[in-house]
């Protein structure tokens, strides 16, 4: 059977095992990115607070991102002093100010907090109406790729997502011990990983690779600044170096773990399927795609075919014992009737003891005591009168 060949195929299983790694990595990461985009949403906010008048009015849903005017303004016609290109600042014909004065200076924020040079914040990945309130719709302005409109927390945002916001936002950089703006750094070097294991046109990795991608991804985790304290990122360490364990062997929850991420790939993909490599790409994703899932059935049909099996044992089993219970019951009532024959003999000795091995001392004349009759009884003397010749008696006791 293919599916049996492919499961031993060492190449397709390390291949499986890097892809289940990506899932750990984004669990070992997704605590800390909520946690230090939610600081950074507070400073944000104070920083708001504490500068504008009129006194911001939080929260605003009002604002779109097309129609947003900045805080700041454009030096001279198409120059932006935040240097971002295409900035709203540049067109201000058809821009107008936040109503709750506050979505303007986000916006700056973020340019600002932008680590790439010329800043580039991804607004299409994020939602205005929500910034005054929602930290992580800040946060995604900062991954550069699209497609993650749609995922509104770090629990839902995959590891290059998460990657993205610590390589490209300003305000992560002081957390993390790793240079991440250094070239050929650890985090940009683990944050191709997803693209280089689920765009390969085949579904197998040599084992040494795979490997290698495991330890990055646990030296990514591992960062001696704050991420080495995290209790989830450790927590996903563990889950990796288990992982390197030579006796990985694939279960259905690992096909389904690697089947979901697969699935949200192609969803990220069908956003910039315009231009026809990504096209094709796309296409590679949903054979492999189909591939896993019919994998997957065969290997759920041969559990059911298990399960069935088991279930045999199972009732056979049952039978035998219900069996025995049955050959088991005339003993059963033997045993009974032994005990309660022992018990009869008892209460018969007790009885005989207390009420009839006691008597009056005198039979004639009844006392009010009883006393036990070995205590009183006396042996009798029986004496044997014989009459012999002529009267003459002799006497034999
Ligand atoms: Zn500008
Ligand atoms: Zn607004």
């Amino acid at each position: 059977m293919a599916h049996e060949i492919h499961l031993k195929n060492n190449k397709y299983r390390q291949w499986v095992k890097a892809g289940l790694g990506l899932g750990y990595l984004k669990e070992g990461l997704a605590p800390f990115c909520d946690d230090i985009g939610r600081q950074q949403h507070n400073d944000i906010i104070n920083k708001i607070q504490q500068t504008k008048t009129p006194q911001p009015n939080i929260p605003c849903g009002a604002c779109q991102i097309t129609t947003l005017q900045p805080d700041h303004v454009r030096v001279s016609k198409g120059i932006c002093p935040l240097k971002q290109d295409k900035c709203n600042c540049c067109f201000p014909s058809n821009k107008r100010p936040c109503p709750n004065n506050v979505c303007g200076a986000i916006y700056d924020s973020i340019i600002q907090d932008h680590a790439s040079m010329p800043p580039a914040p991804f607004w299409k990945n994020s939602d205005v109406q929500q910034w005054s309130t929602e930290p992580w719709e800040v946060c995604k302005c900062f991954i550069n790729a699209p497609g993650y409109k749609d995922k509104t927390s770090t629990d839902d945002t995959d590891c290059t997502g998460l990657l993205h916001v610590i390589i490209n936002n300003k305000y992560f950089h002081s957390h993390i011990g790793c240079n991440v703006t250094g070239p050929n750094n650890l985090f940009l070097k683990v944050r191709q990983y997803r693209n280089m294991i689920f765009h390969s046109s085949s579904m197998e990795l040599e084992e040494s690779e795979a490997n290698i991608y495991l330890d990055d991804m646990i030296a990514v985790l591992q960062d001696n600044k704050e991420l080495v304290h995290q209790p989830a990122a450790q927590q996903a360490v563990l889950k990796l170096q288990d992982l390197k364990q030579k006796d990985f062997v694939i279960t259905t929850e690992c096909s389904e773990e690697i089947l979901k991420q697969i699935k949200d790939e192609m969803t990220k993909m069908r956003e910039f399927t315009e231009n026809a490599a990504t096209k094709v790409e796309y296409e590679e994703l949903k054979n492999k795609f189909i591939e896993l899932e019919r994998q997957l059935a065969q290997e759920r049909e041969e559990q059911t075919r298990k399960y069935t099996e088991l279930e045999a044992v199972i009732t056979e089993q049952k039978q035998e014992m219900k069996k025995l219970k049955v050959e088991d019951s005339p003993q059963q009532k033997q045993l009974q009737y032994e005990k309660a024959k022992s018990g009869c003999r008892t209460q018969l000795i007790e009885h005989y003891r207390s009420d009839i091995l006691k008597v009056s001392a005198i039979p004639l004349q009844p006392d009010e005591e009883n006393y036990y009759f070995s205590d009183i009884y006396i042996r009798p003397t029986i004496t044997n009168k014989i009459e012999k010749n002529r009267g003459s008696l002799r006497k034999k006791k």
